[in-house]
């Protein structure tokens, strides 16, 4: 195990309020040598199927295979993914919190206790996931797909959305509440058991 929950360190640039990235003492911005960083990380998730209690800071990963990988307690904090396939992944206390996710797929994923808070998603897919008691609050999302997912207990407040779907999911008790929706479907979905109070 790398590192403990709750014990994130800050940045050694004393100029710098991000975290400190596991297996470093600064943020990924801050880092001498980025590329050997992403080669130490990529190995680790290759060769690990339980990930957890790991840091990482503004760290920019695209076209890797995270397929199946289990996350448990991890800060992902203002990180870009690109092309990253989260097919078939467990995250559990994960916090993504500032991230952008280009071309992602979390296809068959099961997602609980997670947060998304304030994310930029485009041409991502959540789809036929178990996403419960996630908070995607502030999210920003183009053209990406929620559809056959059970959102129960998820928040969405505040999102600004375009062109998404959420066909037949469940809704149950999911928020929408102060949702910026654009040619958004919830066609099959049960939207009376979701809250849109002060859509706007
Ligand atoms: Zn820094």
């Amino acid at each position: 195990m790398i590192g403990n929950m709750f014990s994130i360190k800050s940045c050694a640039n004393p100029d710098c309020r991000n975290y400190a990235c596991t297996m470093a003492d600064v943020c990924f911005d801050h880092m001498e040598n980025q590329d050997e960083y992403l080669r130490k990380i990529k190995d680790f998730f290759a060769s690990n199927k339980k990930i957890s209690n790991i840091v990482l800071s503004g760290v920019v990963l695209s076209d890797i295979d995270l397929r199946s990988r289990e996350f448990y307690g991890c800060q992902f904090y203002s990180c870009q993914f690109t092309k990253v396939d989260f097919r078939n992944t467990v995250f559990k206390l994960v916090f993504l919190d500032f991230s952008r996710f280009l071309e992602c797929d979390f296809s068959t994923s099961n997602l609980n206790d997670s947060s998304f808070a304030c994310t930029h998603i485009e041409s991502s897919t959540f789809k036929d996931s178990e996403i419960k008691r996630c908070n995607f609050n502030g999210m920003t999302s183009v053209d990406s797909v929620f559809n056959d997912s059970d959102l129960y207990l998820s928040t969405f407040i505040a999102t600004n959305q375009t062109r998404c779907d959420f066909v037949d999911c469940n809704l149950k008790r999911t928020s929408f509440a102060r949702a910026k929706l654009d040619t958004v479907s919830f066609q099959y979905s049960n939207i009376e058991e979701a809250y849109f109070e002060g859509e706007q």
